[in-house]
């Protein structure tokens, strides 16, 4: 039993450090932008649910949102004028960075904010997200989103670990099984006989079905 739970733990430790290599796999992968027209609802309720209480009430537009299989993300900004002036010109820009990755669910996420105003960051708010430069030569994305989603994160290492299982386990689960129903030593295939051992092998042989 004790080896059972030790097997089922390793395997789902594996399980989870492959659905965290998939994911950083991806963001370091390079991807195309595709221009954005418009927020959608979802993007709008992102924004107003990380960004900090100073930043404006909800973005202006997306900028960038990149897509592919198991990685994710959306730049959005918005101009944030203080209340102060109305002149364009003295309004901060605030941008709002979203990245999730993981494949088949989506299993780490991360964002980022920055406030700027002339060029000078006022004010910059990070959550989860593992700065890495260099690691991606393509230049364009350093950020790898680094907290889990709880359910997402579960899927992809039950996932992975299964899969590892099927390949690593499974064909010894299989073999061992087709062994003792054709009577034969589950450790080494030679017949058994009415031993409590193997006379092969001394591998402890399970008890005969009367
Ligand atoms: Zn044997």
């Amino acid at each position: 039993m004790k080896r059972h739970i030790f097997k089922l733990c390793s395997f789902l430790l594996l399980g989870a450090i492959v659905n965290v290599a998939v994911a950083w796999v991806f963001v370091a992968a390079p991807v195309e932008d595709t221009p954005y027209d418009g927020l959608t609802p979802d993007e709008v309720a992102l924004w107003n649910r990380y960004a900090p209480k100073n930043y404006a009430q909800r973005p202006d537009e997306t900028l960038v949102s990149c897509k592919n299989i198991a990685f994710e993300w959306s730049k959005m900004y918005a101009d944030n004028n203080d209340g102060e002036d109305n002149h364009q010109e003295f309004a901060a820009t605030e941008y709002g960075t979203f990245l999730w990755a993981g494949w088949p669910a989506k299993s780490l996420f991360g964002y980022h904010f920055i406030c700027q105003r002339n060029n000078v960051i006022e004010d910059e708010v990070s959550h989860g997200i593992l700065s890495l430069r260099g690691l991606n030569t393509a230049g364009r994305v350093h950020w790898y989103p680094a907290q889990p989603l709880c359910r997402g994160f579960l899927v992809d290492t039950i996932f992975y670990a299964a899969l590892l299982w099927m390949l690593f386990a499974a064909p010894f689960h299989f073999r061992r099984h087709r062994r003792i129903k054709r009577g034969l030593c589950p450790a080494c295939g030679y017949p058994i006989g009415s031993n409590e051992v193997c006379t092969e092998c001394g591998a402890p042989l399970p008890v005969p079905p009367l």
